[in-house]
């Protein structure tokens, strides 16, 4: 099979024009392009749509993962373009790729195999500059916040609390800790600062989680960047920062409208982290799908336990938004994994692990429907080493659960392979659901009960403790006014615990809080558990060195 590069490359765009028209019935005014196969849907024009009526919502999400992903954002891509091929009237939303990774580790991030959003190289590099325009405003921020201290500090700005950092698109560990302002009384008062990559901002956060450009100033002017001297939250707005950073980002909020390589419409808008925010594309894409389509096809990031939580408990419950039905991807080596197989070893047929790693996927099955009372459906996304043995053998166990399973072979085979998939979804979506639609804790708990609900109901864990100073940075958060906001867990993907070697599903075990911050912006408060890192670096054998420009300016190498 050829790469993803390759078929990518190889693909026949339609003019993006068309698509919009034709798919969505966009008219061409309503865009802004970018070149021929990338546009802007006009925030206006949304706007204007706020009283058709909304489709339905799809939530793609993932049993506990393994590190080369599990395929949730190839599996949201391979449903659209099937639920567009039996004719209906869909669209993806997706996240827009960090060039961090693409350049260390992961490679693209726009799909993969026959189930991609094209242009790819655009969309793994650069893309429409939203990204750049984040880190212009986020970097506003912090020069804004050193001139003020530079030009007599007014607001008494405590410089060892300031927790607003600077952010740049690269995995660059060297970056992680700076002292900046050195050189002398004219370059302002020396302090340590640190780099995040764009898309670990609090900024990013905002930018996914509004659709107007007021409530997008809002939400800025509400950024806490730390404190002063006497303890008093110090905030974007009272360094007269919210205009000038919305102003950059004023383009950069209307949705990015793509279309897949079966020409289906996506969405590919904002990306933030599944750790220390949310994890989900844009509320502006989002609610513009669900008022230009029947279908809102959508992914959270990492497993259930994580991304489709935040999807719940801070986007769905800040927007009023509510997953129709869950498609959780699982696939046959997360399962092995699960089942205790060393991942050199997961090539190898398994059905004995295969059934012991159910208990990973059995849990989020049950958290997301006992849980969040959203019914799903299982897509068991087929990798070329799996048998036919193995792929029996899931469909079974997930079939004992009341949940149907459908394999997919989206990736090898495009729309088509995932056609069994989205008539199972359809059949969901026809009947009517037998939960009742819930977030994981109520507004009005404290924001340890929130941690200890999340804890307990979802992770299997036995109770929750808490390094002092988190403790003691949790009760400052409150004290200060922010108790009201939802939580948002940071920790490790690969297991329900904190430890990700502990595979499987897990109960009794410990949550251990070590850090907690207030993104009173993005309006969440993060709770670190375990390391969390938001500058990753590059690896010994970074994607970057198989990345390449030929002579007639086709870019290679981008897995
Ligand atoms: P996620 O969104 O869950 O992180 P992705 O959809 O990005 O996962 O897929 C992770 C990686 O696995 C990508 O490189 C993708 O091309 C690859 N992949 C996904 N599905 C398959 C499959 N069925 N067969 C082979 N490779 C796949
Ligand atoms: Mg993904």
């Amino acid at each position: 099979m050829l790469s993803d590069i390759e078929i990518a490359n190889a693909a026949v765009l339609r003019p993006i024009r068309d698509v919009a028209a034709e798919t969505l019935g966009i008219e061409e005014r309503h865009l802004v392009p970018y070149g021929h196969h990338k546009a802007k849907v006009d925030l206006g024009y949304l706007a204007s749509l706020a009283d058709r009526p909304l489709g339905r919502l799809v939530l793609v999400t993932a049993l506990s993962p393994t590190p080369p992903g599990e395929g949730k954002t190839t599996t949201t891509v391979g449903l659209t373009d099937a639920l567009h091929g039996l004719g209906h009237r869909v669209v993806a939303c997706l996240r827009e790729p960090s060039m961090g990774p693409v350049f260390g580790m992961k490679g693209g991030a726009a799909g993969g195999g026959y189930s991609q959003v094209v242009p790819m190289t655009d969309i793994n590099l650069h893309f429409t500059g939203d990204f750049a325009a984040i880190a212009a405003a986020n970097n506003l921020l912090s020069a804004l916040i050193d001139n003020h201290v530079h030009h007599g500090n007014e607001l008494d700005i405590d410089v060892r609390s300031v927790s607003w950092k600077r952010v740049l698109d690269t995995n660059d560990r060297a970056l992680r800790h700076v002292v900046v302002a050195l050189g002398g009384t004219g370059n302002g008062y020396p302090r340590e600062d640190g780099f995040d990559i764009v898309v670990a901002s609090e900024l990013m956060a905002i930018f996914c989680l509004t659709e107007s450009w007021a409530d997008l100033k809002r939400r800025i002017g509400d950024i806490v960047i730390g404190y002063s001297r006497s303890g008093t939250p110090i905030t974007a707005r009272e360094l007269g920062a919210a205009g000038a950073m919305a102003a950059l980002l004023r383009d950069a909020l209307a949705p990015n409208l793509v279309q897949t390589l079966e020409g289906a419409p996506a969405f590919v808008h904002g990306g933030p982290f599944a750790n220390i925010a949310h994890g989900c594309s844009s509320v502006a894409a989002t609610r513009a799908g669900l008022r230009l389509a029947d279908y809102v096809v959508t992914e959270a990031g990492f497993g259930a336990d994580l991304g489709a939580e935040k999807f719940v408990d801070i986007k769905c419950r800040k927007w009023g938004l509510r997953p129709d039905v869950a498609v959780v991807v699982a696939t046959v080596r997360a399962l092995k994994y699960h089942g205790g197989v060393a991942l050199a070893d997961l090539g190898t047929e398994d059905v004995a692990a295969v059934e012991a790693g159910m208990a990973n996927l059995r849990r989020h099955l049950d958290n997301i429907r006992e849980v969040y009372g959203i019914p799903c459906v299982v897509a068991v996304n087929r990798f070329p080493t799996d048998t036919d043995r193995e792929i029996a053998t899931v469909v079974e166990l997930v079939d004992e659960c009341g949940v149907a399973a459908y394999p997919a072979t989206h990736f090898a085979d495009g729309g088509v392979g995932a056609q069994d998939l989205a008539k199972g979804v359809l059949q969901v979506l026809d009947e009517p659901s037998p939960y009742e639609f819930s977030y994981t804790y109520p507004d009005d708990l404290s924001l340890a009960e929130k941690v200890e609900a999340i804890a307990t109901r979802l992770y299997g864990a036995g109770h929750v403790t808490w390094q002092a100073k988190a403790r003691r940075r949790l009760q400052r958060i409150e004290r200060d006014g922010y108790g009201d906001l939802p939580v948002c867990i940071a920790k490790t993907q690969y297991s329900f615990s904190t430890d990700p070697t502990l595979v499987g599903a897990p109960t009794g075990h410990e949550l251990h809080v070590r850090e907690v911050r207030l993104s009173a912006g993005a309006g969440f408060v993060v709770v670190v558990c375990g390391d969390m890192m938001t500058m990753p670096g590059l690896p010994s054998d970074p994607a970057a060195a198989r990345i390449d420009l030929a002579d007639d300016g086709t870019i290679l190498g981008l897995s």
